[in-house]
């Protein structure tokens, strides 16, 4: 506060902005103006915002005259400050998409942290390496009268917590490329309650800090695309339904599209930019309850014609049903031709098995035993699990039926109680966690430091 404000305010009382009437206390230091006004930054940056959006330098307008002098040195034509760059993260484990990685180089930095679904990351891997190719490119002016490659968006069918998602976070992460994951059910149609189709790139837009040119070279991931299946037997308008999968089709295609910046629906009041979804990578994810019915009755229907039981059950057994599905059993589904037809790459993951629950506890780089092993470290106890804790760990979380998400829940059940007081005695050195502990009828075993 400069010398004149804090002889001001010396009865006590605060200044107050003359046009926003916050005072000092919240919206920080006032300027003070001649006679005695004050105004803070932001009330100050507003005017001059509307002063230079109006013809100063015209005679006839009301303030053609009127020139405003600032203490210090302010320039009156200062409307805009650059904001603070952000600082870049970077992470040593990054590839560089500018390089190119192979798909089998991309697939095997996805191994080290997603277990299984093989075909899915291998799927992946091409898809995105054809992305990127292709991406570079249509960049590189010489080559933008060739033939078109089209864009390989993606749509990935799998039971909840299959890893999905984390495929594709994990995906992101390694190339360095901004991510933006949605949730189909909160779009709908604009100008109904929830978000606008667009407010997608939004997101992709505040991943990439606002920067427009990393933001058309993202991936964008749609979670919950089942949920945007076309209503039946309505009659009423279904905004949240059809009409979204409408609404994203042009986006999948590659479009200009007016971005609301940091909101999630247009209006007059949001700032918007222009963006080009040619480029960006769309990768819609759904675990479609009831689609497997539909792909076994089309499937018994056309091997069968109405005299081999025996294959009907044969289609029931099969877990891997999902990976038979066709174009059809989507459309019967409930989604429109057009939204399949712009994500060509159709794959399926595995549901998780014991086996595989056991294996993500504790084989990716950033396992979740991993993680609590580290933090014990740094109290200096060795924390380990027996294998009959880790099976049942993993059949505890299988029953829960929300896929590896159960892992965690169950783990910092078992947790806590440890945590809590192993850091009470320092000679405690090792911890070991048994399948008797976690079925309730005993301790860990305990060492201590020698
Ligand atoms: P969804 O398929 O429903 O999108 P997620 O990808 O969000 O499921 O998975 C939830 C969590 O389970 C992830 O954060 C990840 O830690 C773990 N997970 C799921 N599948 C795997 C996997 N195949 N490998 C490693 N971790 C996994």
């Amino acid at each position: 506060m400069d010398e004149q404000n804090r002889n001001d305010n010396r009865d006590g009382y605060e200044n107050i902005c003359a046009m926003c009437r916050r005072p000092e206390s919240v919206c920080g230091k006032l300027l003070r103006m001649p006679p005695n006004i004050y105004l803070c930054e932001s009330c100050l940056q507003k005017s001059f915002d509307m002063m230079s959006s109006m013809n100063m330098d015209d005679p006839n307008s009301l303030l053609g005259n009127i020139r405003f002098v600032f203490p210090g040195g302010m320039q009156g034509n200062q409307t805009q400050v650059k904001p603070k760059k952000a600082e870049q993260k970077v992470e040593e484990d990054v590839m560089n998409i500018e390089k190119l990685p192979a798909p089998h180089e991309i697939k095997a930095r996805l191994d080290e942290y997603v277990v299984g679904q093989d075909h899915a990351k291998k799927v992946i891997s091409v898809a995105v390496y054809n992305h990127y190719k292709r991406v570079k490119r249509q960049d590189e002016k010489a080559f933008q009268d060739e033939v078109v490659i089209e864009k390989s968006n993606m749509l990935m069918l799998g039971p909840t917590g299959c890893g999905k998602t984390y495929l594709v976070q994990t995906l992101a992460r390694l190339l360095n490329v901004p991510l933006a994951i949605t949730d189909a059910t909160s779009l709908t149609e604009a100008g109904y309650i929830g978000d606008d189709v667009e407010s997608v790139l939004s997101k992709l837009l505040a991943n990439a800090d606002n920067d427009v040119d990393r933001a058309e070279h993202g991936i964008v991931f749609i979670d919950e695309i089942d949920k945007i299946a076309k209503k039946k037997n309505t009659n009423s308008r279904d905004v949240s339904g059809e009409s979204v999968q409408q609404g994203l089709l042009k986006l999948l295609e590659g479009a200009e599209v007016e971005v609301p910046i940091g909101a999630s629906s247009k209006n007059g009041m949001v700032p918007t930019t222009k963006m080009n979804t040619r480029n960006i990578l769309f990768i819609c994810g759904g675990a479609f309850p009831g689609l497997d019915e539909i792909v076994k009755n089309r499937l018994t229907k056309s091997f069968t014609m109405g005299f081999n039981a025996n294959l009907k059950n044969q289609f029931d057994e099969d877990k891997d049903i999902l990976a038979k599905v066709s174009m059809e059993d989507l459309r019967e589904y409930g989604m429109i031709p057009e939204f399949i037809g712009r994500l060509p790459m159709i794959y399926a993951l595995r549901g998780l098995d014991k086996e595989a629950m056991k294996r993500i506890l504790c084989e990716p780089k950033n396992a979740i035993i991993k993680q609590y092993q580290k933090l014990f470290a740094m109290d200096e106890v060795k924390l380990s699990f027996t294998d009959d804790a880790l099976d049942l760990i993993a059949e505890k979380a299988l029953t829960k039926e929300t896929g590896a998400r159960a892992l965690r829940s169950i783990l910092e059940e078992f947790m806590l109680d440890i945590m809590y007081e192993i850091p009470k005695d320092s000679y405690i050195g090792s911890v070991t966690i048994t399948a008797d502990y976690i079925r309730g009828n005993g301790a860990p075993i305990i060492e201590m430091r020698s």
